[in-house]
């Protein structure tokens, strides 16, 4: 297979790998990764072109730590002599990959489950979670190698390469997961992370992951105000000129997400029973991967939604219910 390396602007380019954007920022012979990609054999392809081109590596930051992002890390740190960065928040879990807990979860399930049909080959180290019926929605979990930071980025702290001075911006984009950081290359080339969809990606994925939904919410009134013109997700082609159209559908599909968690809670429910009726009203199968990942999702609404006061949590006979305080 070869590697797509795209140009962007200047020194900015980024390699269009399967499941995610890879960054490289390039100044004479030496350059910056920004993420990873999502398994070994693509951070192989990674370091095999950058050998043939006769590039020195000098950094791996990273936006967030999901593995689709990060699971390249381990390897291409261990082919080069790169120091690894990333946000103090999402080190943790880059360090402690089992602290990822939903993540660890649905892939231990699936495991079992894979285990149990005989499925072969490299099955395990690469999930997919396709279900055959209602709306498509794929779920990719993949799980990462402890990887240690040698250093942490700090938003509104700028990055410099240790050959030249050239630095990158580091923003806060916090929400899709603890520390995610969007980071600006010298060519004012903008890397998000996940913290937008594209209107493809919510057409598969209704519900954006979320970590902190106040903070998600933030960070999209942030980029809406952005002065940057070009942007790259982690997912899909980049946007070169505005991304206000999708932060436009994006908030749409919070409030959405709100409205309908708000309805179903007119009566008491427990968590379960609450992504339940939220699954059946997004069409998106309920099978164990789907619920558990949308679980985590549900819980960071149901944390802000009884914080902005529109819901109450009662505990009565070993379970806690949540109604809709009106
Ligand atoms: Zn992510």
């Amino acid at each position: 297979m070869t590697i797509n390396l795209e140009h962007l602007k200047g020194g900015t380019y980024y390699f269009r790998l399967k499941y995610s954007n890879v960054g490289l920022y390039m100044f004479k012979k030496h350059c910056v990764l920004i993420d990873t990609g999502s398994s070994e054999d693509e951070a192989k392809e990674i370091v095999d072109y950058l050998l043939s081109k006769d590039l020195t590596l000098e950094s791996i930051l990273i936006t967030h730590a999901h593995a689709d992002n990060l699971a390249g890390a381990h390897y291409i740190k261990q082919k080069t002599k790169a120091k690894l960065y990333a946000s103090k928040e999402d080190s943790v879990i880059i360090e402690n990959p089992k602290r990822s807990t939903h993540i660890t979860m649905v892939s231990e399930i699936r495991e079992i489950e894979t285990t149990e049909t005989d499925v072969q080959g490299d099955a395990e180290k690469v999930i997919h979670f396709i279900p055959t019926k209602k709306k498509v929605m794929q779920h990719i979990v993949l799980k990462h190698e402890k990887c240690i930071v040698d250093a942490h980025l700090v938003p509104e702290k700028q990055f410099s390469m240790t050959s030249v001075k050239h630095n990158f911006e580091i923003v806060n984009l916090h929400g899709h997961s603890a520390g995610q950081i969007g980071i600006v290359t010298p060519d004012k080339v903008f890397f998000i992370g996940d913290a937008l969809y594209s209107s493809d990606e919510l057409a598969e994925n209704p519900i954006p992951y979320a970590f902190d939904v106040s903070k998600a919410k933030k960070t999209l009134d942030y980029l809406l105000k952005s002065k940057y013109t070009m942007f790259v997700s982690t997912h899909g082609k980049p946007y070169d000129f505005s991304i206000t159209g999708d932060v436009y559908s994006n908030q749409r599909q919070i409030k959405m997400l709100e409205d309908t968690i708000i309805m179903h809670l007119s009566m008491p429910k427990t968590t379960d029973e609450l992504v339940a009726l939220v699954l059946e009203s997004f069409d998106i199968e309920e099978n164990i991967p789907n619920f558990y990942l949308i679980s985590a999702t549900i819980s960071a609404y149901l944390d802000e939604l009884k914080k902005a006061k529109k819901l109450k949590a009662i505990h009565e006979k070993g379970k806690t219910r949540w109604f809709a305080d009106f």
